[in-house]
């Protein structure tokens, strides 16, 4: 057996786990640079309580940034010139949201530290100059508030590239966040659509890693753990968003996804989710919560045996057929996007059927390779036309 793992080197969680905050914050740094997603956060009472906490820790906010969609290379420039310029200097930074705002942290934190680009282009995978992140990014405290994308626990931060339209990456072992906190009460103001998107971006990526040609031992343990705690939960945090114990278990769903994929890679949902957001704006999420029953489909023979643990554990049942449990390992995954309203058709997320040779092409980033069946360009064009 072989593997390597990449970890935060502390993660906390629990619930109120944010009465901590102040404390693990300044573990890293006395000035901190501060990423936020929603405006709701910003304006609401919490926001005032984490500030205060730093505030009692003393740790200063030297500068403080706001993003609400994946973050452009022109939102990443411009946030690290403020941070370089930022007086007193910067020592650490705090990312608190969504997947974009840990991401733009992510970004800004590598790129206060590596100054040989002009632009964070320079250094994206596929578009850039080929610079390499040398200089270790500034220490980073992540605390995911809508259970969904991982970012907290992986090594790239996705930027939207305009010309071409397409996400690349930037890519470093040492751009995982330093510290995770992680407090599923931060997840209960989360809007229903947000909870459906970004609780299926985690069962999407649980499986895409779990059925990934480069899963290991390991990582496919974590994913059978967190499959457990998401699929009987998923509906109960969608239905009542106040419910403690399914937001939990979301959170920690999530989290497990992220040390997943981050060790394991993913597979066509995650490939063909980065294309539909690059040319059709389709949120991350919703794209993968698609694309999941498609993915099952289209590799049922290549990752055969995968899938009939999966139906066993999905329908709770371990004398199913092999063939029953394959098929139990698709219906339950539709079942479940039926639930909670997901389109079955890529027309339905917006998708012009003039675009398909468009994601075709975009669909081949780092998450396809790990995809088990390998698919040609004609076949992938066909599986997609024939969910158009
Ligand atoms: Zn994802």
């Amino acid at each position: 057996m072989q593997f390597s793992l990449l970890l935060p080197q502390k993660v906390v969680f629990g619930w109120d786990k944010r009465s901590e905050f102040g404390a693990i914050a300044a573990e890293l740094g006395t000035a901190a640079v501060v990423v936020h997603g929603s405006r709701t956060l910003r304006t609401s009472s919490l926001w005032s309580e984490l500030m205060a906490a730093l505030e009692s820790h003393g740790v200063q906010v030297v500068c403080e940034l706001g993003i609400h969609r994946e973050p452009t290379i022109e939102d990443v420039d411009a946030a690290t010139a403020m941070v370089r310029s930022s007086s007193p200097t910067s020592d650490m930074v705090i990312g608190i949201g969504g997947g974009a705002a840990i991401d733009l942290a992510k970004a800004v934190s590598a790129m206060a530290t590596n100054q040989l680009g002009e632009s964070v282009r320079d250094y994206l995978e596929g578009v850039g100059e080929g610079l390499s992140i040398e200089n270790d990014p500034l220490p980073m405290l992540a605390i995911p508030t809508t259970a969904g994308t991982g970012s907290e626990t992986t090594k790239n931060a996705v930027i939207s590239v305009d010309d071409p339209p397409c996400k690349k990456s930037l890519r470093s072992e040492n751009m995982i966040p330093k510290i995770v906190l992680i407090d599923p009460e931060l997840s209960v103001t989360v809007p229903q659509s947000v909870t459906a998107a970004s609780g299926m971006d985690a069962i999407t990526q649980l499986i895409e890693s779990y059925i990934s040609s480069r899963a290991t031992p390991l990582t496919q343990s974590l994913c059978i753990e967190g499959l457990k705690h998401a699929l009987p939960n998923m509906k109960r945090a969608y239905v009542d968003g106040t419910d403690q114990a399914a937001r939990t278990a979301m959170a920690y769903a999530a989290f497990l996804s992220g040390v997943a994929l981050a060790n394991s890679g993913l597979g066509m949902a995650h490939g063909i989710a980065a294309a539909l957001g690059a040319y059709c704006d389709v949120p991350h999420g919703l794209a993968c919560a698609t694309l999941l029953p498609i993915a099952l489909r289209t590799n049922q023979t290549a990752s055969r045996k995968q899938q009939v643990i999966l139906g066993k554990l999905f329908a709770k049942n371990p004398h199913l057929s092999k063939e029953d449990a394959i098929a139990a390992s698709i219906s339950h995954v539709e079942a479940l996007c039926d639930d909670l309203s997901i389109p079955k058709r890529l027309r339905d997320l917006g998708v012009r059927k003039e675009q398909l040779n468009d994601i075709v092409v975009g669909s081949r980033g780092n998450s396809m390779n790990g995809n088990p069946r390998v698919l040609t360009d004609e076949e992938l064009y066909s599986i997609l036309e024939e969910h158009w």
